[in-house]
């Protein structure tokens, strides 16, 4: 088994990150965990490694949905990534050639707040296959900066269903598998619904609906709480409008054309 040098920034929960440079293997990328929680309200363990995998669908040949309406806040448009910053500095991924692409400096988010959004953006995995289950091709949108839709290289990579590509991470797995290809572009088109509260008490779960490839894969999803890893999500009170975030997860992956729109 070939074993890869990499620097990478694991991100937990809420964004407290650590470093760590090591050598990583297969034994660092599990396809699951069984000595994890039950997730509530149903039998499977939080990264249970037999929940079942959602069938494979092929999506249609082209993405739709793709050009900013009018009324869209373009959040990165191929030039620059005056939208974004990363630990309160400006944003420091590659640009080059129309996308932005992962490069070891950290997971960036919005300059700008949002609460419900209508969020489209096109990302690709490495073309270049490398590393296994949640070692290949991971990143992630995070809603309010905690609500996280997975991106993951799930085309034919064998990992634990609710951390797949469109997965609710730990939480929920994509209703089916719409990956394309390693290295091809691909799109989600998310509508979110923040999460209400009164006072300090949740009244209202975060929803999510998503679209990848124009395939429906999460419908009108409640999230349990923020995304955690091998623990369930919890709410806590946060504020109404928060910054998007793309996360850094050490694999070079590409975005493009990402845009907001207010709901
Ligand atoms: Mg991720």
């Amino acid at each position: 088994m070939k074993s890869i040098a990499v620097t990478t920034v694991l991100l937990l929960g809420t964004f407290s990150a650590f470093a760590a440079t090591r050598v990583l293997g297969p034994q660092d990328h599990p396809t699951g965990y069984k000595d994890t929680p039950l997730i509530p309200g149903t039998t499977w363990h939080v990264h249970d490694p037999d929940r079942t995998p959602p069938s494979v669908v092929m999506p249609g040949a082209t993405n739709g949905l793709a050009a900013a309406p009018s009324d869209a806040l373009m959040l990165f448009d191929g030039k620059d990534l005056t939208q974004w910053r990363a630990g309160g500095k400006p944003a420091a991924w590659k640009v080059e050639n129309g996308y932005m692409e992962v490069n070891g400096t950290g997971t960036i988010e919005t300059v700008e707040r949002f609460s419900d959004v209508q969020l489209h953006l096109e990302f690709a995995t490495p073309a270049k296959v490398e590393g296994e289950s949640q070692g290949r091709g991971n990143s992630g949108v995070f809603l309010m900066g905690r609500y996280e839709v997975q991106i993951l290289d799930s085309y034919e990579n064998r990992t634990y269903a609710d951390g797949q590509a469109a997965a609710l991470y730990g939480q929920m797995p994509p209703l089916v598998n719409a990956c394309r290809k390693p290295g091809e572009w691909q799109s989600y088109d998310i509508v979110f619904r923040a999460p209400r509260w009164q006072g300090d008490e949740l009244v209202s779960a975060a929803r999510v609906t998503v679209l990848q490839n124009g395939v429906v894969v999460q419908d009108a999803q409640p999230f349990l709480g923020a995304t955690a890893h091998r623990a369930v999500a919890q709410y806590a009170k946060h504020e109404d409008a928060l910054p998007i975030a793309l996360q850094d997860h050490g694999n070079p992956m590409r975005f493009r054309n990402v845009w907001v729109r207010r709901l």
